[in-house]
């Protein structure tokens, strides 16, 4: 059984802000928000890490880096925003699903 959180999101399980879904991804917003814009841009297939890749997730990620800076003005990060990807456990990652972090709004303090 998968319990992964995100996949759970994905499949409409568990409630989320979403606020856009395409055929191989879903960005909704983070429940703990850490910036003013806080969103996580989630892939519909479910893997961990970037040593996951395979030439498929390579071509998805790379449309996804394009989606994602289509919507940023719709999101309100006109003026800038940053991504991050936390990769296992020194980098803070708690779901292992991977996920990237979109962080703006605001002149970031880190
Ligand atoms: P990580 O630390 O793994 O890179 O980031 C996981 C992120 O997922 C955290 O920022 C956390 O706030 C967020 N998160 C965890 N559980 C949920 C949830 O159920 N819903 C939403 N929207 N975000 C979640
Ligand atoms: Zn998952």
């Amino acid at each position: 059984m998968n319990d992964c959180i995100f996949c759970k999101i994905i499949a409409g399980e568990i409630p989320s802000r979403k606020k856009y879904e395409d055929d191989e991804i879903v960005i909704f917003e983070d429940i703990e928000p850490k910036a003013n814009v806080h969103l996580l841009c989630v892939p519909k297939d479910h893997f961990a890490y970037l040593t996951e890749l395979n030439d498929r997730r390579a071509e998805m990620l790379g449309r996804t880096f394009s989606k994602i800076a289509s919507l940023a003005p719709s999101f309100g990060l006109e003026k800038g925003y940053r991504l991050i990807v936390n990769q296992g456990d020194d980098a803070g990652q708690t779901v292992k699903h991977l996920h990237i972090h979109i962080m703006g709004g605001q002149e970031l303090p880190f």
